[in-house]
């Protein structure tokens, strides 16, 4: 019966600029508005949850679904990164997706491309400064795919909180024309944030990673009963996660929510931002503080 269902659904693909473009004049003469779901595939629910907002405000949805090259390093999972291209399509489809961006990588980046999008100071802390040239190939593909869709709206995970802050600041600064939405973080029961990468995962590594989300929760519970000092609450988070078997720490850290630099005191509202590679999978999460408004300094 699904099967039926799904087929009805069926998003259409595009796997040309040219498509794409043609599908978001007709749109547009319409007088649709069009929302963007840009996406390395994999699909799971936390990217189910902002094609379906991107449904309830637009009236034409355009998910991509590229495994970006360039920003992947040269010993990251580029190859082995899971491409369930027809359970990908229905996923869209079932969500609400109108038309999927399927590009092949020399769509995107013919040979010879020499054009990169750097966003300054954002691109070399915390994920940068582990993953060097991460977030120009992020900052470079998002920037081609919103001069390709012209959405009104792009949608996007707080999951990967640094990526928005750096596309929230590169759409402002290249006075990029797509309004860019935060959707909230889609976890398992258990805490897990959701993730392609969590496929990767055997049983006892799963039970390792729920350390990230207790360190942000043992954080927010802190800074929830008024707790201001910032780097003891660092400290505890990482304890909580040091103290875990099979996982290494790669930074617990509480920031600025929009600079993401460090605090020299407490402010009302903070982001925790955590990253731990558990075998050879890393896992990143974060959640925002806010100090009870009653709090004195
Ligand atoms: P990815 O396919 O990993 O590049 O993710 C595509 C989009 O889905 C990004 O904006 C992510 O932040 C978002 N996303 C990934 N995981 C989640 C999640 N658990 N909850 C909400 N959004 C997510």
């Amino acid at each position: 019966m699904s099967k039926v269902v799904s087929q009805e659904s069926s998003p259409r693909v595009a796997d040309s600029v040219a498509e794409v473009r043609a599908a978001v004049h007709t749109a547009r003469q319409s007088g649709l508005k069009i929302g963007f779901v840009p996406t390395m595939g994999a699909l799971h629910v936390g990217h189910v949850s902002l094609i379906e907002q991107a449904r309830a405000e637009c009236g034409y949805v355009i998910v991509s679904i590229f495994v970006n090259p360039t920003q992947f390093g040269p010993n990251e999972d580029f190859n082995r990164y899971p491409r369930p291209r027809e359970m990908d399509l229905r996923i869209c489809g079932d969500a609400g997706a109108d038309l999927v961006f399927y590009p092949s990588v020399e769509t995107m980046y013919p040979a010879g491309h020499r054009t990169f999008v750097e966003v300054g100071g954002l691109s070399d802390i915390l994920e940068g400064a582990i993953r060097p040239g991460h977030f120009r190939g992020v900052a470079t593909v998002v920037t081609k795919l919103f001069n390709i869709v012209q959405a009104d709206r792009a949608y996007f995970g707080q999951k990967d909180y640094q990526q928005q802050t750096l596309i929230r600041v590169m759409t402002r600064e290249l006075d990029l024309p797509t309004e860019v939405i935060t959707c909230e973080t889609i976890r398992d029961p258990d805490g897990l944030a959701l993730s392609s990468r969590n496929a990767y995962l055997s049983p006892a590594e799963r039970q390792s990673g729920l350390s990230l989300s207790r360190a942000l929760r043992l954080a927010d519970q802190r800074v929830a009963s008024g707790d201001r000092d910032v780097a003891q609450i660092q400290s505890a988070m990482r304890q909580e996660m040091e103290q875990t078997s099979g996982l290494k720490l790669d930074y617990a850290v509480i920031v600025h929510h929009e600079s993401l630099t460090p605090l020299s005191e407490a402010e009302p509202t903070m982001v925790a931002l955590v990253a731990a590679r558990v075998g050879t999978t890393r896992l990143i999460d974060n959640m925002i503080l806010r100090l009870p408004s009653n709090t004195k300094s």
